[in-house]
């Protein structure tokens, strides 16, 4: 569904990915993993058209799209989930999915708000509310949900589990277990939280100073305890 082909990106002098290829299918999650300053935010920002390549491609469907900008791969069916829970705080919780279904890769369905608040009741509670008012844990769910109202055929996270309580990471991860089994969604989700995101996880990659160094099943990268202890810190 997408595949990452001998990907290298500089940034001046600095080498901050060094070919790396990779692919995320459609039904199965993908976790990228490696330390600080691996290389995993560059990846998602090249991906999602922020940072320019210096050599390599980026394949969705068979579609060339290294080069399409930032605010088009929406529409092409490849979403992004960035760090930091980016929410408009004055807006309703409402009005933020529906900035989402605005860019819906699939323009012949109606936007769905209630298979969004099916999938996390606590947004249809507090659909009028601020998005101001919402906990950390709500607002990675509200940028979640806003993800998915474009309707992507592959959803792109970075760090979705980062400061939030576990019971919450669990909630999240399995609605994109489900999502990628019941709806065949193609799920790259970057992790510092390497245990976790291998414990969901179908494939796993590591990467280390920009090089990927390990990619398998993710039940055989988390009984490799070697690599573990090498790159995964666990
Ligand atoms: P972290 O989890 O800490 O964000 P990461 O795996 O996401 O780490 P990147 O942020 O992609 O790693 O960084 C990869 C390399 O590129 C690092 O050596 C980093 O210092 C360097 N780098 C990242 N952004 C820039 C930039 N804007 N200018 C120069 N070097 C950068």
């Amino acid at each position: 569904m997408l595949s990452i082909e001998d990907l290298s990106v500089h940034y001046g002098p600095v080498h901050a990915l060094r070919g790396v290829s990779l692919s995320a299918e459609s039904g199965r999650i993908t976790a990228v993993l490696g330390a600080n300053g691996a290389g995993k935010t560059t990846l998602l920002r090249t991906i999602s058209g922020l940072v320019p390549s210096t050599s390599g491609r980026i394949v969705l469907d068979g579609q060339d799209i290294t080069r399409v900008p930032a605010e088009a791969k929406p529409g092409l069916g490849l979403s992004q989930v960035p760090e930091g829970r980016g929410v408009i705080t004055e807006l309703s919780i409402e009005e933020n999915l529906k900035l989402g279904g605005l860019s819906r890769a699939d323009k012949s369905k109606p936007a769905d708000l209630d298979r969004i608040y099916d999938m996390f009741p606590v947004l249809g509670e507090r659909r009028d509310s601020a998005a101001l008012v919402l906990s950390g844990g709500e607002r990675q769910m509200l940028v979640v949900g806003r993800a998915l109202m474009a309707t992507p055929k592959v959803l792109v996270l970075d760090e979705p589990s980062l400061g939030l309580a576990p019971r919450i990471v669990t909630q999240i991860f399995s609605t994109l277990r489900r999502l990628a089994v019941d709806e065949g969604l193609a799920v790259l989700l970057v992790e510092q939280n390497a245990r976790s995101a291998l414990s969901i996880a179908d494939h796993g990659v590591v990467l280390n100073l920009g090089k990927v160094v390990a990619q398998d099943d993710a039940q055989v990268l988390a009984a490799d305890s070697n690599l573990r202890h090498a790159y995964l810190g666990f």
